[in-house]
């Protein structure tokens, strides 16, 4: 935001100041949208929460935040959720032994645009669900459960993703592919590739931020062994691809650089 310092940060690392800020703004702003939640619009919210449980790295303190979150929302079960109900459940409790806190503010570090309006968010929630993607296939059976994290994200950006052009063009991508991913490991790679295919369709218009060109990634001077050639075309060497991701996508790799 406006209130973060200009700062350098490294493309190679996640900063976890931009995964809180992310979760912050999704559940307490973007789902709390709607004056109450209810139907296939609460179940898709309890799915997020659920997720998010289940395979988001964090603090201790956030990890606590979720599953308390979880919990009640697990004991909620009338039809409908009132917003003014659901916020007060997503306050922070910081007195207690086992504190529950989402920190509040929210600053971009590794997604920090060059100007207000380019990345923040929608760059923090790729990198939430390409996270948890990679988490579920590092800490789950391969074969189970294989659309655990993407239909939880088709679910989410479907009923509240605040980019309705953006929520229809994923929509479009998930129901032509989707249901064909058979493992874990296929949905790593279905959520890189289908990214990489956003990526090409805005390289060069209006919202790419000229600081930050929207490129095939990884690109290769972060990753050369994920490229090669076939016949003189590109090709990616899925399983260098699959590796990489899988270390840029783990706990190791998220930083704390200004973290609250
Ligand atoms: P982002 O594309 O947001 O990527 C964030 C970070 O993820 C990058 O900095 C990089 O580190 C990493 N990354 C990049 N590519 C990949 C990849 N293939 N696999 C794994 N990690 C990668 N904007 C529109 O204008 N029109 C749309 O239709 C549209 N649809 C969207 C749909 C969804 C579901 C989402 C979440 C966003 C959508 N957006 C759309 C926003 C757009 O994709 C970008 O998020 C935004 O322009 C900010 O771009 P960015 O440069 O921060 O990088």
């Amino acid at each position: 935001s406006d209130m973060t310092p200009r700062i350098r940060a490294d493309r190679s690392k996640l900063y976890m100041a931009d995964l809180e800020s992310a979760l912050h703004y999704s559940l307490r702003v973007e789902a709390a949208r709607a004056s109450a939640l209810s139907g296939a619009q609460l179940a898709a919210f309890k799915c997020y929460v659920a997720a998010l449980v289940k395979y988001f790295p964090g603090r201790p303190c956030v990890q606590t935040y979720l599953q308390t979150l979880d919990g009640w929302l697990r004991n909620w079960t009338e039809s409908e959720l009132p917003r003014d109900v659901l916020k007060e459940a997503m306050k922070n409790n910081r007195d207690a032994s086992n504190p529950a806190v989402l920190p509040t503010n929210v600053t971009w570090v590794g997604c920090q645009g060059s100007e207000r309006h380019f990345r923040g968010y929608p760059c923090g929630l790729w990198t939430i669900f390409h996270l948890l993607t990679v988490q579920a296939a590092q800490n789950g059976p391969d074969k189970e459960l294989p659309l655990e994290v993407l239909s939880t994200m088709r679910c989410y950006v479907r009923h509240f993703f605040g980019c309705q052009e953006c929520a229809e063009h994923f929509e479009a991508m998930a129901a032509k592919s989707m249901d064909r991913v058979s493992s874990r490991e296929e949905a790593v790679l279905w959520l890189w590739s289908h990214h990489n295919e956003v990526n090409a369709r805005l390289a060069g218009g209006d919202t790419e931020d000229p600081k930050f060109p929207k490129l095939q990634w990884p690109p290769p001077d972060m990753c050369p062994q994920c490229h090669k050639e076939e016949r003189g075309v590109h090709a990616w060497e899925e399983p260098a691809v699959v590796t990489f991701l899988k270390a840029h996508f783990s706990p190791a790799n998220i930083y704390m650089d200004y973290a609250e």
